[in-house]
């Protein structure tokens, strides 16, 4: 059994965060570190430790994470002025928690390539 996760805890209630959005099949909450104006994170309810775990039964969760990436950006009014999504996948992707989460970026002019 994979490890619980800080997003583990926010998911059960034990960790309390900023939930911004919620469906059947994601929850989105704010960043505690943010690195632009708008800093979301948005997580499956059925845990994946992360994109390099993902299966191809996974492939609509995927989909219902984007789609919800972008439901956030509208309400946070970035989905005309643009946004990014960034997935951190293992060690050398800078995954710090092992637990599929998309990061919505916004609010701010964003810089390319990342670091
Ligand atoms: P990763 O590096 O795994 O792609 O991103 C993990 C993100 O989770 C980081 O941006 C970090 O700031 C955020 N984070 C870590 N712990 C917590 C927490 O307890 N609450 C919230 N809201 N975000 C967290």
């Amino acid at each position: 059994m994979s490890e619980e996760t800080v997003f583990d805890q926010i998911l059960s209630g034990g960790i309390s965060a900023d939930i911004v959005y919620e469906d059947e099949h994601c929850v989105a909450f704010r960043d505690i570190n943010p690195q632009a104006p708008v800093h979301i994170l948005i997580i499956p309810r059925r845990k994946i430790t992360g994109l390099q775990a993902v299966e191809p039964a996974d492939t609509g969760l995927l989909g219902q994470l984007m789609a919800a990436a972008c439901a956030v950006a509208g309400q946070e009014g970035i989905r005309e002025s643009g946004f990014r999504c960034v997935i951190n996948a293992g060690a050398q992707g800078g995954q710090e928690v092992p637990y599929l989460h998309v990061h919505l970026l916004g609010g701010r002019q964003l810089g390319w390539p990342p670091g």
